[in-house]
């Protein structure tokens, strides 16, 4: 063994000269080197991973009441009370159930999946968002348009789990009292009611898989995602108690909801009934039956109970989408220019053309940022070189801005 040079320092734990390592950082009789501190980090990690928690680590007095929960959804999300309500209750049944499961006792409490039939941009992925925030439990949010049947290009269902795994640290007792809100149901569909020749891999088959997690069995899951492989080690993973939560706009499901209002009412109480419909919410009087004949297949409506919509957002709800929330898109923006020391204004008549324009271009809630962004672009781009400290926002700057940008090719025809 070579010599060591007395002048020279050395990492006591791999025996490193300070002229090879980046850091040799000293102690009382010794040294350690940069290298050896991150793999030692590494190791106590390791070690002192987290015990899984077999229990739910919440007790029934230190949860948020469904007004409670509702009241922090408030806070962030305009409108949809009812699509609130369901939610609130939804999650609190959610946690007394996770209480109750070792315990003896003949009355077993079943799970209540929901489902959230409301327009694209009317809220259903934020109220899920918003949710997840205040949540005792992993919630994650999976897009069921990517999904297809096993075997077939796309993502296999199992992938739905491997979101909540990661979500709750791989922690498989954590992830099992978990909330998946599957986005897009919809895109499920039956495509069509006649069994055709081709496979429908992407619709039918996948609600076939999906029936299977909602039911409650053991499901093998990749822990990585993507294909099974066959040296991937599958962690099994049972469904039994994870809350299922869908959402999916049902394009066009207003027209079927229509024709069954029209057809049920016919008769000496026809007119009257026909008179007490709220023909621009129809949403508000989805049943299960128009679910089935938009193409989800009985079984899986079953294993969902409890079905609620969101209302379409007419400009009152636009406007105060634009100005209310704890974190709305004009305080965002302000926020984003006070950074820079600059104080941002709107006049009032901006946001009722900003709220025009979402209307006019059918791109709902969604549409309101793209508008500010197309008002606001210049400024963002200029101010932070310039000197001035204030902007005010006029009606005419914003018309003016608006038209500058090319805005205009997000129109929905
Ligand atoms: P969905 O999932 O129903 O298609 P999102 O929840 O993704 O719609 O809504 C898109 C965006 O529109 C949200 O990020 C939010 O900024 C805004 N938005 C939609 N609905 C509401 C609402 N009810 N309250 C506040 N903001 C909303």
């Amino acid at each position: 063994m070579a010599k060591k040079n007395p002048n020279k320092n050395y990492c006591s734990f791999c025996g490193r000269p300070d002229s090879e390592v980046n850091l040799l950082i000293a102690g009382v009789t010794g040294h350690i080197c940069d290298m050896c501190v991150d793999q030692a980090h590494g190791i106590v990690e390791e070690s002192v991973k987290k015990p899984s928690k077999s229990e739910p680590d919440f007790t029934l007095n230190s949860l948020p009441k469904p007004i409670e929960i509702k009241s922090f959804v408030d806070q962030y999300v305009i409108g949809q009370d009812d699509a609130k309500r369901y939610l609130s209750v939804a999650v609190y049944n959610h946690y007394k159930r996770l209480l109750q499961i070792d315990v003896e006792d003949d009355v077993e409490i079943e799970k209540s999946n929901v489902i959230m039939v409301g327009s694209t941009g009317t809220g259903k992925t934020l109220l899920a968002r918003t949710i997840a925030k205040m949540l005792k439990v992993p919630l994650t949010i999976v897009d069921a348009t990517v999904l297809t049947e096993a075997g077939y290009v796309g993502e296999d269902i199992e992938s739905i789990l491997t979101r909540l795994l990661q979500a709750a640290d791989y922690d498989v007792p954590t992830a099992e009292r978990g909330i998946v809100f599957i986005d897009e149901i919809d895109k499920i569909a039956r495509k069509s009611d006649n069994p055709s020749i081709t496979r429908d891999v992407s619709g039918e088959g996948v609600q076939q898989g999906l029936l299977k997690l909602l039911e409650g069995s053991i499901i093998n899951v990749p822990p990585q995602g993507g294909r099974k492989h066959p040296d991937q080690k599958m962690i099994p993973v049972d469904t039994k108690n994870i809350l299922f939560i869908c959402g999916g706009a049902f394009d066009g499901i207003e027209r079927r909801i229509a024709q069954r209002l029209n057809t049920r009412v016919v008769g000496y109480s026809a007119s009257k009934d026909t008179a007490n419909i709220d023909r621009s919410n129809l949403m508000q009087y989805i049943t299960p039956l128009d679910l089935k004949s938009f193409g989800l297949i009985p079984e899986i409506i079953g294993r969902l109970p409890v079905l609620t919509y969101l209302n379409p957002l007419d400009k009152n709800a636009l406007m105060r989408i634009l100005t209310e929330p704890k974190n709305s898109i004009t305080k965002q923006y302000i926020k984003l220019f006070e950074m820079d020391g600059i104080k941002l204004t709107f006049d009032e008549d901006v946001y009722e053309f900003i709220v025009d324009k979402a209307l006019e271009f059918k791109l709902g809630a969604r549409g309101l940022r793209s508008i500010v962004e197309a008002i606001m672009m210049d400024a963002m781009f200029l101010m932070p070189s310039e000197n001035e400290k204030e902007l005010h926002v006029t009606h005419e700057y914003a018309v003016n801005q608006f038209k500058k940008s090319n805005i205009e090719s997000l129109r929905v025809a």
